[in-house]
């Protein structure tokens, strides 16, 4: 984050954090007060593999939604991870439950199933591989079936059909995160018209014609990576409004712009200065992550093999010098 005044909220979050030896990490739709207080701020993908490598901090606070704070207490295992509002619970996750996954699977026998990390653990682990935003596409591919189950996001997996040619069955065909689905194509030409040398970013889980008309889809990790790189200096961006915030912070020279400004959400929002100061100061039993154990194991296999997946074509991209 760049260095900026911070308020005296700000500074006592900080100066509780250092007492507690605590660890904050933020996904990149939070507030941006938020992120400026937080050690790591990133993308789904990019947030369960820091959780991965967390050493040496006596507890977490995770400043996102449940299913994120859930991956990171796996992963983190031994470090309590407490989440600020316990009512940050993304919608999109709610579009399928083990049942649904598992009434999916008995309708195509043999087809593995892919599910978004946007699920509670307990889907997670009734599926044969997870991907994020970032790596959808890469997850799918690597399993080598000519059919997959897909859920709970139908834009995401129309990205994943389009992209790969696989067979991809919606477990829930009107799965979708309200956010994101906001998005119009109406906004896109509107921008567009009133800034015609701007490059139009929009997320895959945007309706079909919203990425249709943009120049690039991506995970708003791939986003924060765009927009920093030149030569160009104008950005329409597709996703919720708090990445656009940061990342006009982030690059002061360069204009980036809403696709929409009412594209809020409002879970990711439930995290406050307030909210995390409580969890440093009160540590509250009600607010520490768990997962049942009987979930545990197989969801970190899953996540761990996602995140392999990810160092693997990591090392292959810079093995082929790109
Ligand atoms: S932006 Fe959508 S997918 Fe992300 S947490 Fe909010 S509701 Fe869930």
């Amino acid at each position: 984050m760049p260095q900026e005044e911070l308020s005296d909220l700000q500074r006592q979050v900080l100066e509780l954090k250092r007492q507690r030896n605590a660890l904050i990490l933020a996904h990149n739709y939070q507030r941006y007060e938020v992120q400026q207080i937080a050690d790591f701020v990133g993308d789904s993908l990019q947030l369960a593999r820091k959780s991965a490598e967390v050493s040496g901090f006596d507890m977490i606070v995770f400043a996102g939604v449940k299913f994120m704070a859930e991956m990171t207490a796996i992963l983190a295992e031994g470090t309590p991870v407490y989440i600020p509002s316990r009512e940050a619970l993304c919608p999109l996750a709610g579009w399928i439950g083990p049942a649904k996954v598992r009434a999916a699977k008995e309708r195509h026998p043999g087809a593995p199933v892919v599910v978004y990390v946007n699920t509670t653990a307990a889907t997670k682990a009734e599926c044969d591989a997870i991907c994020t935003s970032s790596n959808a596409v890469e997850v799918v591919e690597s399993l080598g079936a000519e059919t997959v189950l897909f859920g709970p996001d139908k834009n995401l997996a129309e990205y994943v059909r389009r992209q790969t040619g696989v067979k991809v069955i919606d477990i829930e065909p009107l799965g979708h995160c309200y956010v994101h689905q906001q998005f119009k194509l109406e906004h896109i030409e509107r921008m567009r018209a009133l800034h015609p040398d701007a490059i139009v970013i929009a997320h895959p889980e945007c309706p079909p014609e919203v990425q249709g008309a943009a120049d690039i889809i991506g995970s708003t990790g791939k986003m924060v990576k765009i927009v920093a790189e030149p030569p160009e200096k104008k950005f329409i961006i597709a996703t919720e409004v708090g990445l656009v915030e940061q990342l006009q912070h982030a690059h002061p020279d360069k204009v980036i712009l809403p696709a929409y400004e009412g594209a809020v959400c409002r879970q990711m929002k439930k995290t406050t200065l307030e909210g995390i100061l409580r969890v440093l100061r009160d540590l509250p039993p009600e607010n520490l992550v768990t997962v049942p154990d009987e979930v545990k194991d197989r969801v970190r296999e899953v996540i761990n093999a996602m995140n392999a997946l990810h160092s693997a074509a990591e090392s292959a991209v810079v093995a082929a010098g790109k």
